[in-house]
């Protein structure tokens, strides 16, 4: 059939650029310590930074929330689906945003992406409003903008001078600024202080998506606001709870009057089943260890495991992107080659990713070694070695 012969060409065109993707099936919860097909792996792949993702007292958790709210929420969060569990959810995280967001009030969402396909379908509703979008920001803040209805200008990685241009030109009313807090292919921050207080002069809203600090960030683990100590009602703040908060999910905080155009108005909210009450139950005790002295331990544990792997590894002629968190890219540029060097790692009984585009920009193929508090010393260690080692293109 001719369909599926067109499809099947297009598939092979991947093939000879060395773009299919290719899953693995895991065994084992999301640890380090994995078994593929079998085989026993150390991972550098996985968001859990904290590794949370298999904590025995987030696992009782979910457990506790079945047995209290049942396995699923049955209908959406306007008609039934809106549990107890994601009512307290929803006022524990609002309270990680007060220092930041002046009253604030957090809304849960099924996923990180919906939430931003959320944020700026409302926010961006109008032809008349303009969404200033970064260029490495993630795809679903594109497709975000994609299907909203305002105009969207995309300013350079990073480049505060560009959109404070691009600010300067537009005359429209309604103008959204939205960027990554960690970019998650680089690890590297976006320059969130000068870029708020240029929202501010122009009264643009900033939509700060930081599904790679929350949990991580900050002395609490309240992300990236708490962190760069950040405070503004111009604030529209986007966390993810799959991350480091090791369940699923993600919320929105910002000034009540912007959530409560979320629930009327944005249809990622309304016209999806709500995500099932236990998992919300769960991310309660995330909460407890993201805010407790365990976090703490957990986010200094971290941080020793970035500087040790920045101090020891050596990949010239390759690049080790500037990043101080958990993302730590080894740029090699080739897709073939960053393949190879993924294949030779995991040869080594190492799991490290390898990206290519359109994840990344052409010529930027690369390894993203992803670090977690789960890693013990002697893990980041024998990364290193392999990394060192191996045979360079
Ligand atoms: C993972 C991610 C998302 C999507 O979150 P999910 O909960 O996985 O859907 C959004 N933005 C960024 C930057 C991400 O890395």
């Amino acid at each position: 059939m001719k369909l599926i012969a067109d499809l099947e060409q297009r598939l092979q065109g991947l093939d000879e650029a060395s773009l299919t993707r290719r899953r693995r099936t895991v065994d084992t919860p999301c640890a380090p310590r994995l078994v593929i097909e079998g085989r026993p792996l150390l991972a550098f792949c996985s968001n859990d930074y904290l590794g949370l993702a298999a904590h025995p007292a987030v696992v009782a958790a979910l457990r506790e929330g079945a047995s209290l709210y049942g396995a699923g929420s049955g209908a959406s969060h306007l008609i039934s689906g809106h549990g107890r569990a994601h009512a307290l959810l929803e006022e524990r995280l609002a309270a990680t945003q007060a220092a930041s967001i002046p009253d604030v009030r957090a809304l849960t969402f099924s996923t990180g992406y919906m939430a931003n396909l959320a944020i700026l379908t409302a926010l961006g509703a109008d032809a008349d409003a303009v969404l200033f979008c970064e260029s490495l920001n993630h795809a679903s803040l594109i497709d975000g903008a994609r299907l909203a209805r305002a105009q969207v200008s995309v300013y350079p990685h990073a480049d505060v001078d560009a959109l404070a241009a691009q600010l300067a030109a537009s005359t429209v009313e309604n103008k959204i600024v939205v960027t990554d807090s960690v970019f998650r292919m680089d690890g590297d921050l976006a320059p969130l202080a000068a870029m708020l207080s240029l929202c501010e002069r122009h009264g643009a809203w900033l939509v700060v998506d930081d599904a790679h600090g929350f949990g991580a960030l900050g002395e609490r683990g309240h992300g990236a606001l708490e962190h760069l100590g950040l405070r503004s009602p111009h604030l529209v703040y986007m966390g993810t709870l799959g991350k480091a908060a090791g369940v699923a999910g993600a919320f929105v905080a910002a000034h009540a009057s912007v959530i409560e155009w979320l629930i009327q108005r944005a249809r990622p909210y309304i016209y999806t089943t709500a995500a099932p009450p236990a998992l919300a139950h769960a991310l309660l005790t995330s909460m407890d260890i993201i805010e407790g002295a365990e976090g703490a331990s957990r986010r200094a544990h971290l941080a020793d495991l970035i500087a040790r792997f920045r101090g020891d590894v050596k990949v010239a002629p390759w690049t080790l992107g500037l990043s101080t968190t958990a993302i730590q890219p080894v740029i090699i540029g080739a897709n073939d080659a960053a393949l190879r060097a993924g294949a030779g790692l995991y040869g080594r009984g190492l799991w490290v990713p390898a990206i290519r585009p359109p994840t990344v920009a052409p010529g930027t193929a690369r390894l993203r070694v992803t670090l977690s508090a789960a890693h013990t010393v002697e893990d980041v260690a024998q990364l290193t070695a392999a990394l060192n080692q191996l045979e360079r293109e």
